[in-house]
């Protein structure tokens, strides 16, 4: 449907996008509709979707069996509440999720959301130690630069100064935190990397719950990657010192960094994992959190020993039908070759950016490409800019970064790179 002038003109009085400001909104464009790796744009414009909608619509647009798996399952039931009843897509699900994760990972929380999987992991790991009697354990402790939501627990624990939520700082609970790993590659491994983590989980390792991480990618508060070894030291620390550990793959799961889940890259399991974003291919918002039966167990021994949580939408039929169908799509791909081949090209068509004086540095992870400029890109000039470029990229701050769909061939992403390439020489 196309979306008129008139249309746009009530969208920048009244509504808000993510993280905008309706005194001074930033350039939206309006989206008639979508296919495979195409956006097409109101204005008659198609462009090349970098994105993937955020982590998410990793098979593209309109993808007919995804559509179909939908069509199917809204004639069925398209939503009943989880209390009390159950259904087949959320058990074939959970399922999935329980074989494709770690062997230990076997108790399954259907989130409506990724920050509400954070918050329902955060609870986990409180009420783990509070049945155990450790009240004391109610801290948690992460690195910078992370990304976890944008709800009050998962605030907490995104950077404070870097994750969007700086000015409710006050308001927020305080937990530990460390700087971001500096460690760019197993190879040059130096103890000195875990020293400072180290020290902050020996000193208050009776006041902390949890530590909560994005494996090996930090998402939105930096598009950082770090070292398996780093991830390998934290859960031996964690274990050594009476810690859970939650990994937050929200954004990394699903194959995006070249393994299943990013944390196989370190061959370590988690006593709770989120995931979220690609699990539905990104066709409606589902997330989960899958934990240990250790952990449950101790849970369901407490007093009361209900896990506190529950969402209206738990469990929604029609993202359960979309999640079975897009992993049965990944598991039925050759996934791995396709985020390997994204990789070679992005290393390939990215790296040379080195050599523009405006870049400070160029990171490529799996199906994840980021050039860091040395300067913040101006949204206003540089989203038209991007889309007369044929591309649709988001930038935030100094980072102009893309994580395109697995099925993008190499001719489109060449579009993006080159768009990228472009926006960092005239950034000069
Ligand atoms: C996007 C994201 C979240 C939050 O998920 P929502 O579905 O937006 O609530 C949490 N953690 C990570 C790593 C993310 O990338």
């Amino acid at each position: 449907m196309p979306v008129s002038e008139n249309s746009l003109k009530f969208d920048r009085d009244h509504i808000w996008h993510p993280y905008t400001n309706l005194n001074r909104p930033t350039p939206t464009f309006g989206v008639e509709s979508a296919e495979g790796v195409y956006l097409n744009l109101s204005n008659g414009q198609r462009v090349i979707d970098g994105m993937s909608s955020w982590w998410s619509m990793i098979h593209g647009y309109n993808h007919p069996e995804l559509n179909q798996a939908i069509k199917d399952q809204v004639d069925v039931m398209s939503h009943v509440m989880f209390g009390g009843l159950t259904h087949q897509p959320a058990i074939d699900l959970s399922k999935k999720l329980v074989d494709l994760t770690a062997p230990d990972l076997e108790c399954v929380f259907l989130a409506d959301s990724g920050s509400v999987s954070v918050e329902v992991a955060l609870k986990m790991a409180l009420q783990y130690w509070y049945v155990k009697g450790l009240q004391k354990k109610s801290k948690f402790l992460t690195i910078r630069n992370g990304y976890h939501g944008d709800t009050f627990g998962a605030m907490s624990v995104c950077d404070p100064e870097n994750g969007m939520h700086a000015m409710f700082s006050g308001v927020l609970p305080e937990h530990f935190f460390v700087s971001a790993p500096d460690c760019k590659s197993d190879d040059d491994w130096k103890p000195e990397f875990i020293a400072e983590f180290k020290s902050a989980i020996e000193k208050n390792n009776e006041k902390i719950a949890a530590v909560i991480l994005e494996p090996i990618v930090q998402g939105a508060g930096g598009m950082r990657v770090y070292c398996a070894e780093y991830l390998r030291q934290v859960a031996r620390l964690c274990r050594e010192h009476n810690v859970l550990l939650i990994l937050d793959e929200i954004a990394t799961g699903f194959g995006r960094t070249g393994t299943f889940f990013a944390y196989e890259q370190a061959d370590i399991c988690p006593d709770i994992l989120c995931v979220g974003k690609a699990i539905t291919g990104g066709y409606l918002s589902l997330a989960a959190t899958i934990t240990t039966r250790k952990v449950a167990d101790v849970i369901g021994g407490g007093q009361d020993g209900n896990l506190m949580h529950g969402p209206t939408f738990m469990g929604n039929p029609l993202a359960c039908a979309a999640a079975n169908k897009s992993i049965e799509l990944l598991l039925s791909s050759d996934w791995l070759s396709n985020v390997r081949r994204i990789e070679r090209q992005l290393l390939d068509e990215l790296m040379p950016c080195l050599k523009i004086s405006s870049v400070a540095d160029v990171r490529v992870k799996g199906a994840i490409g980021v050039i860091e400029l040395k300067n913040s890109l101006d949204m206003h000039k540089i989203q038209p800019r991007l889309v007369e470029l044929g591309v649709w990229i988001r930038p935030f701050g100094k980072l102009l970064y893309i994580m395109p769909p697995y099925v993008i061939n190499s001719d489109q992403l060449s579009v993006l790179t080159m768009a990228m390439q472009t926006v960092a020489l005239e950034s000069l």
